[in-house]
């Protein structure tokens, strides 16, 4: 039985005060929930200490944006995984579609990072989706392997204990359009049937699959209650306490 699994992305988004507001809320939320689902909130980097204090003696988990692969040293502007571990981090998104169309990052830097965070036991929210036009040409499938084999090139099965796949279709990111049950619940079979051809059934099995892509108070249910929907990767609703709460019930 996979466990349920609620991300807030709060993307470029919040500021001091407000993040740690909404962090208030959340832990409160989470502590009303009880120990049902695993719940984490990914805030822009200069707040996550922040946050993380608002978080205290709460179960609610604590995620960055993004990393480096490399070790500490010159690298200007980046963060390396041993810092977001120091300070308190327990997941780090990866491969979100904002970083591969706004920054251009490829599979083969995205695979660097997934292993550079797993090998220090930082969990990985790995992104993969299509677009549009994908979609339209009938290619989401042949997107989605391309994705998941260049992100997890060379990566051994015991690793993706530590990694969780969201699937977030891009034309449903922000956009207020989210993918239908069956769409959703399409590309989530394929993509477990894909980790069972790559690593066996048992390792399958066990690796949640989130939904990503204009996740609401009120279609939240309907997606997370799919047979293979493990969760899911929130953006703009998770933003307040008014609308992520809901979606927190949802998944309880
Ligand atoms: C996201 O950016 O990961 C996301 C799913 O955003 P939204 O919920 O706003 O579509």
């Amino acid at each position: 039985m996979r466990r349920l699994f609620v991300a807030g992305n709060w993307k470029m988004n919040t500021n001091l005060a407000s993040g740690k507001e909404l962090a208030k809320g959340v832990a409160a939320e989470a502590q009303r929930l009880g120990d049902a689902i695993d719940i984490a909130v990914c805030p822009p980097f200069v707040y996550l200490s922040n946050v993380k204090a608002e978080l205290a003696g709460s179960k609610v988990q604590l995620g960055a944006q993004n990393t480096w692969f490399a070790a500490p040293g010159a690298f200007t502007g980046e963060t390396a995984v041993e810092m977001l571990k120091d300070i308190g981090c327990s997941w780090v998104i990866l491969g979100h579609s904002e970083r591969r169309q706004l920054l251009g990052e490829k599979d083969e830097l995205i695979n660097k990072k997934i292993a550079a965070a797993t090998s220090e036991d930082l969990g990985v929210i790995f992104c993969v989706g299509e677009l549009l036009e994908d979609r339209q040409a009938g290619r989401t499938e042949t997107v989605l392997e391309t994705q998941l084999s260049g992100g997890l090139a060379n990566l051994d099965a015991a690793v993706l204990g530590q990694i969780v796949i969201a699937y977030e279709p891009v034309w449903a990111i922000g956009t207020g359009v989210t993918a239908t049950p069956e769409q959703a619940e399409g590309a989530h079979a394929f993509i477990r049937g894909w980790l069972t051809k790559q690593y066996g059934a048992k390792v399958a099995d066990s690796v949640r699959i989130l939904y990503g892509g204009s996740v609401k108070a009120d279609n939240a249910e309907a997606l997370m209650s799919l047979p293979n929907v493990d969760g899911a990767l929130v953006g703009g609703a998770s933003l307040t306490t008014a609308q992520f709460a809901p979606i927190l019930q949802a998944a309880a």
